[in-house]
């Protein structure tokens, strides 16, 4: 039995998601996609797998997602292939493919889709989880930085949850501004290096800025006293957040000022920003994104500036706690008896369809006791119901489930009688 059970098993870290929850599921990327093309941003799809230089350029060597977490395969003509863990490079690198950058800007995108990491599954992280997130590429105006920050909340709060937005700037990689803080903050780390977990030791000189990621207790204490990117901006960075926070109040967006709230690679470039909401645990993040003026350069093309983010669908779900599921039933059910009438309720149930009035039928041949029953359970309005009598008159009675009223039509003009 056991066997049978295992053989039955999604991959460890995979969710099946199956009636009604699915309906919840199908309401949020719809909302998703009404939400981010009012706000002028196209549809895009690219592919679910890419080149794996794609993401070992566009997310970086140094991060954890591309050295610990990426499904990458050969495929039978011998190329390193891998699952996308993520949407923006591949965004970033269809826009380059299709020279899209060279016509009109901004270019404003959205997507959503599945993505797969190799984490150590646990509550809200997933092998394989969905985001739906969008992209405005072309443009460096702090406007850009606002209307996607805006739009991301303004999402997560249309699906009953209310986000803490966390803000922060990581400047620009130049000596003048995040250069010379890297610097301040090695000597620190270095001052500092017996204090700090194995593992942070070894990004003094990989990757520094991600010790302020770190979970380790031990860091994160020596991290309180770390010097902060704000107090080392340069004037056109401070600037630049200083109206992004600007357009932020002056569309009524609370926003935490967050110094510590970092992404540790050089083609990340000022604002950087999360979405979290209570009840997740440990794994709090609905959602993050930041601005990537050097990552369309990181992937061997021209400088292009963006800002994005990229929402997870999971875990809006666990915040969002057990919502109301918004179904979508049928409009009609037809109960039918016999052979004649089964033929009928066919056609009927055709007719309706093509219409647009949702109608369904019995599949099962029950008799009309249990017809009645799955009328009931389909959440239908109305049951149709060709029986005997029916058949005899050439009348179909009309039964409205929620009152127990009926009536009778025509068979030819039930349709009518159903959409008047
Ligand atoms: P990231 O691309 O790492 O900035 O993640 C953006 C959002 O995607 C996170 O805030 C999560 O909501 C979601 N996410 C990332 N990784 C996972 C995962 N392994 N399982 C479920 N959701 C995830």
């Amino acid at each position: 039995m056991a066997d049978r059970e295992d053989a039955f098993r999604a991959p460890k870290g995979t969710n099946d998601i199956l009636p009604p929850a699915s309906w919840w599921w199908e309401r949020a990327r719809r909302r998703a996609e009404d939400i981010f093309a009012t706000s002028g941003y196209a549809p895009v799809e690219t592919p679910m797998f890419e080149n794996t230089e794609v993401f070992e350029r566009g997310v970086g060597q140094a991060t954890e997602v591309v050295t610990k977490q990426m499904y990458t395969f050969s495929d039978l003509g011998g190329r390193s292939l891998t699952l996308r863990p993520e949407g923006t490079a591949p965004v970033v690198r269809a826009m380059l493919e299709k020279n899209l950058h060279r016509g009109a800007l901004p270019i404003k995108l959205y997507y959503a889709g599945w993505m797969f990491r190799q984490e150590r599954p646990q509550k809200g992280r997933y092998r394989q989880f969905f985001q739906v997130g969008i992209e405005a590429i072309g443009s460096d105006a702090a406007r850009a930085d606002a209307e996607v920050v805006w739009l991301g909340a303004h999402f997560i709060r249309s699906m009953g949850v209310e986000p803490t937005v966390h803000l922060n700037s990581i400047g620009h990689p130049d000596e003048s501004c995040r250069g010379g803080y890297i610097k301040i903050l090695v000597a620190f780390l270095d001052e500092h290096r017996d204090e700090l977990a194995a593992d942070d030791r070894e990004r003094i000189s990989t990757n520094p800025l991600r010790t302020f990621d770190s979970k380790e207790a031990s860091t994160i204490a020596v991290m309180e006293g770390a010097p902060l990117i704000a107090d080392h901006l340069c004037d056109a960075c401070r600037k630049h957040f200083e109206a992004v926070q600007q357009d932020l109040r002056n569309v009524g967006i609370a926003f935490t000022l967050a110094p510590r709230l970092v992404r540790g690679l050089d083609y990340y470039t000022r604002t950087a920003f999360e979405y979290t909401a209570g009840g997740l645990g440990s794994q709090d993040a609905i959602g993050g994104g930041g601005r990537y003026d050097g990552l369309a350069e990181a992937l061997g093309g021209p400088h292009v500036p963006g800002i994005g983010f990229a929402l997870g669908i999971d875990r809006l779900r666990l915040a969002a706690g057990e919502p109301e599921v918004d179904q979508h039933p049928v409009d009609v059910y037809i109960v039918a008896l016999g052979e004649d009438a089964g033929r009928r309720s066919f056609e009927l149930a055709t007719r309706l369809r093509t219409a647009g009035v949702g109608a369904d039928l019995d599949l099962m041949g029950r008799g009309l006791k249990g017809q009645m029953k799955d009328a009931d359970r389909s959440g239908a309005r109305w049951a149709v119901i060709l029986g005997e009598d029916e058949m005899a008159s050439g009348n179909a009675t009309i039964r409205d489930l929620t009152t127990g009223e009926q009536r009778t039509a025509a068979f030819d003009e039930v349709e009518a009688e159903l959409t008047r």
